[in-house]
């Protein structure tokens, strides 16, 4: 069973990015090396530099060839929108071809300076989501008092076919949905921290997990309590790379997380959205909510049109693609100290129950170490098996979480494409009540996607007696 919203990666020593740095301007000639520095001090391990003009396209390019962990976008800003002709798209075409460009952008509208007449904004906009798309790559999107525009022309133009980054996130929590709808990321920076409440501060706390990127655009920008104490020293207040770390302290108190997994999870979406580290070593065991995940197998008897292992190796940070599936002594290798996790909990980019053997061994041991074991599974293990293999897993998990995805039986098959065909449906609910028959603690859970009828679902599940949980499905 697939994570979903909670879930994953450890092989980052510097967990933050900065989504969104100017690096190259001339702000930083005098010490750009003490400011990546302090970046690496502060945590940062990944720094987008993002190009707003062919000059500075071209300089992000040149920085991001010096510094391993800088990578570099091409594009032209809205203020420039004027000067974006066909040459100058031909250039940015030639530019993107450096295997260090990982993004168009920045691009978009801004209505607020209207540096640049709008109609040619638009067509600056338009022709660098149609270079976006021809080259695949993802769009860094600036957005200011053109809110309405930019999803009009996101649609007109196809943008989301490459996705991307709405860069300082300029709507409330409704227009953050849209945004997610059309498969762009929300990137939040500074202004997050100048007041405790608001929209941006809403935005924060729903947008979903996996859309969210950190940011400072830097210099500007500059996050409390570094704004507030540049202006007392009367010091212009420069943003830098580190201040990321404040705005991702804000934003986790914002969503009650801790700052390490939210730091990990944004990298991850990170890493993820611009096509970078994917050579980052599979993990058998990654942390999340305090919970371990085991991700066992890559195998499983459903092909959900959901499941986030179809988009990406990478999850939040970890890549859960394996190269191997790992034996009992590697998984128990890889969990280390289960007393330090709330949960050790089966989930990862497969069905758990197609490795029983390997769940019943590992479940046993960690809870003979006094750990709390619970399995995320599709409910298909008496089909695989075909035997009833519930009383086989009480001694080796405490709780299971069932993936029960739908209503009927008709809509699970469309949803879910089960290797045992239309049957599955009800061999998930009736291994959900053996589990229940049995004393395990049960939950169902669903993915709240277009077909699922959210309400049927959950008379379902109560008539089966168990909770319910609802994720994401964007
Ligand atoms: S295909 Fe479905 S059941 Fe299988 S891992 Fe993905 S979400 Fe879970
Ligand atoms: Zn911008
Ligand atoms: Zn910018």
């Amino acid at each position: 069973m697939a994570p979903t919203e909670e879930g994953l990666p450890g092989p980052i020593e510097r967990p933050l990015t900065d989504s969104h740095a100017h690096l190259n301007l001339s702000d930083y000639s005098r010490d750009r090396e003490d400011v990546l520095a302090r970046a690496g001090a502060a945590g940062v391990g990944l720094i987008i530099n993002v190009g707003f003009s062919l000059t500075t396209s071209r300089e992000s390019i040149r920085l991001s060839e010096e510094f391993d962990h800088i990578y570099a976008t091409v594009g032209i800003h809205p203020h420039d929108a004027d000067k974006a002709d066909g040459r100058a798209i031909d250039s940015l075409r030639k530019l993107a071809g450096n295997d260090r460009v990982v993004a168009i952008g920045e691009t978009g509208l801004d209505y607020y300076r209207d540096l640049s007449p709008r109609e040619a904004q638009q067509d600056a906009f338009r022709s660098q989501i149609s270079l976006a798309r021809e080259l695949g790559l993802p769009l860094v999107v600036h957005n200011r008092d053109a809110l309405d525009d930019v999803l009009a022309i996101i649609d007109d133009e196809g943008a989301s076919e490459v996705g991307g980054v709405m860069h300082c996130f300029p709507g409330d929590a409704d227009y953050a949905r849209e945004v997610v709808a059309r498969g762009f990321h929300v990137g939040i920076g500074g202004p997050v921290t100048y007041s405790r409440k608001g929209r941006l501060v809403n935005v924060a706390a729903e947008v979903a997990l996996r859309r969210l990127l950190l940011e400072t655009d830097s210099p500007w920008l500059t996050p409390e309590p570094h704004r507030g104490l540049a202006r007392k020293h009367k010091r212009r207040p420069r943003n830098e790379p580190a201040f990321v770390a404040d705005v991702a302290r804000t934003v986790a108190s914002i969503r009650g997380m801790d700052p390490a997994d939210l730091a990990r999870a944004t990298t991850g979406n990170a890493m993820k959205l611009f096509g970078i580290g994917r050579s980052i070593r599979p993990s058998i065991a990654y942390e999340m909510w305090g919970n371990l995940y085991l991700n066992i197998t890559n195998r499983c008897t459903n092909e959900c049109d959901f499941c986030v292992r179809y988009e990406s190796d990478i999850l939040w940070g970890y890549n859960l693609r394996l190269a191997a599936e790992p034996s009992v002594d590697e998984i128990m290798q890889a969990v280390g100290e289960p007393a330090r996790y709330r949960e050790i909990v089966f989930c990862g980019y497969g069905e758990p129950t197609v490795r029983l053997d390997v769940v019943l061994e590992v479940g046993r041991r960690l809870r003979e170490s006094g750990a709390r074991v619970r399995l995320d599974t599709n409910g298909h293990g008496n089909l695989i098996w075909n035997r009833n293999i519930v009383p086989e897993l009480v001694g080796s998990v405490d709780a299971v979480s069932v993936s029960l995805n739908a209503q009927d039986a008709a809509t699970y098959s469309r949803i879910c494409h089960p290797t045992f065909g239309e049957k599955t449906f009800d061999h998930v609910l009736s291994f959900i009540r053996e589990c229940r028959k049995a004393g395990l603690e049960v939950t169902a859970s669903v993915v709240d996607v277009q077909e699922v009828d959210l309400t049927s679902v959950r008379a379902l599940a109560g008539e089966l007696g168990v909770p319910l949980k609802v994720r994401g499905g964007q």
